[in-house]
């Protein structure tokens, strides 16, 4: 939707935006699209462009849009997070040079822009091509650092929800370091094959959508007797031809604020020995996270979904499970905006999915 106030021009016709504007009087009432999802979603992504230096007041239209240091705002390259201390979460105020455009955020935003930029990052260390063609046309893409003939895979999974952008940075970390430790030769890593989704819903990505909690389901719900995204199949398909053995992460993001959104953590299931697995890999996680402010927190989750004996819609790591090749799978939770008090920016996620991928090779057999 685009509304022009004067000088001012709010939209969100580009990719990865997000957002109904309504203007009144004085004042920019912000809420976000919730297009095809349900319940309590978060996201939004908007660009403000001026025409004299204006200073904007968004009032958002309903709690627990904004963290605790407001939007992340984008003038020049780089996103940051607006506020330098804690505030509420009822309006912020946005200042625009005059002929400048802001781009505000309640995450730090991750589409095929940014994805390109650590393609460019990492060269040729690593392989990329298209696991299939998505609903939209779009590739979705897979990511490998190659050894096919390797005894095991180490597999990534990420944006089963489009909009958990702080997931993809946690994976260029957790890719970066794999890389890394394999160019140092660890013994783990030179037996493994990494094969990475890193956009399991590539268009909704690319359309600034909620994800979770589509209707009638989402990606991550997809793993259900029958596949309705062809994502979701093609991934089947192409572990259904896999005969090494599977560790498997598929990484998340929670809500924007309040005490379990503001915390890494690992969800457990009530599958047999998952709770064990998980709070193994937990421990890992915690003695080696630089933040040590109270450690990680483990999830038990019972539902349905969750379990790999599930007949219904269950989850990514759920169906993993299910598998006999698969030794680990596990859903992982990275925060969308602050971590133990202080926001997070892309490098605090790439440290986290680096200790992740070290973590998930010291438990590999
Ligand atoms: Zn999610």
């Amino acid at each position: 939707m685009d509304k022009t106030r004067a000088a001012l021009f709010l939209e969100t016709s580009f990719p990865t935006g997000n957002g109904l504007v309504v203007i009144r009087d004085d004042e920019v009432l912000l809420d976000r699209e919730l297009r095809d999802s349900t319940g309590d979603r978060w996201y939004w992504h908007v660009r403000a462009t001026a025409a004299q230096d204006t200073e904007l007041r968004v009032r958002l239209a309903r709690p627990l849009l904004l963290g605790q240091f407001g939007p992340a705002a984008r003038t020049a390259d780089e996103y940051h997070w607006l506020w330098p201390i804690a505030g509420p979460d009822t309006a912020f105020d946005l200042q625009i040079a005059a002929g400048t455009t802001v781009y505000a955020s309640a995450t730090i935003p991750y589409g095929a822009h940014e994805m390109a930029g650590f393609r460019r990052r990492l060269g040729s260390a690593l392989w990329w091509g298209d696991l299939t063609t998505s609903e939209g046309g779009r590739g979705v893409p897979v990511v490998k650092v190659r050894a096919p003939e390797s005894r095991r895979v180490i597999l990534l999974t990420g944006r089963h929800h489009a909009c958990e952008a702080m997931a993809s940075f946690v994976l260029e970390g957790a890719i970066e370091e794999f890389v890394a430790l394999r160019r140092d030769g660890d013994a783990t890593a030179r037996t493994s094959e990494l094969i990475a989704l890193p956009m399991m819903d590539v268009d909704g990505v690319h359309d600034g959508d909620q994800g979770k909690a589509r209707t009638p389901w989402d990606h991550n719900r997809d793993y259900g007797p029958t596949s309705r995204y062809q994502a979701v199949s093609a991934l089947r398909s192409m572990l259904a031809n896999e005969r090494r053995a599977v560790y498997a992460l598929d990484l998340h993001t929670p809500g924007l604020r309040g005490p379990i959104e503001e915390r890494p953590y690992v969800v457990a299931s009530a599958d047999p020995g998952d709770a064990e697995t998980a709070a193994e890999l937990l421990n890992l996680l915690n003695a080696a996270d630089g933040r040590a402010r109270g450690g990680s927190r483990l999830l038990l989750f019972e539902y349905e979904w969750n379990s790999s004996s599930s007949s219904g819609q269950r989850c990514c790591a759920a169906w993993l499970r299910s598998l006999p090749l698969t030794r680990l799978a596990t859903t992982i939770e990275y925060p969308n905006a602050v971590d133990r008090g202080q926001p997070i920016n892309p490098a605090d996620a790439r440290d986290f999915g680096a200790i992740l991928m070290r973590s998930l090779l010291t438990m590999v057999e």
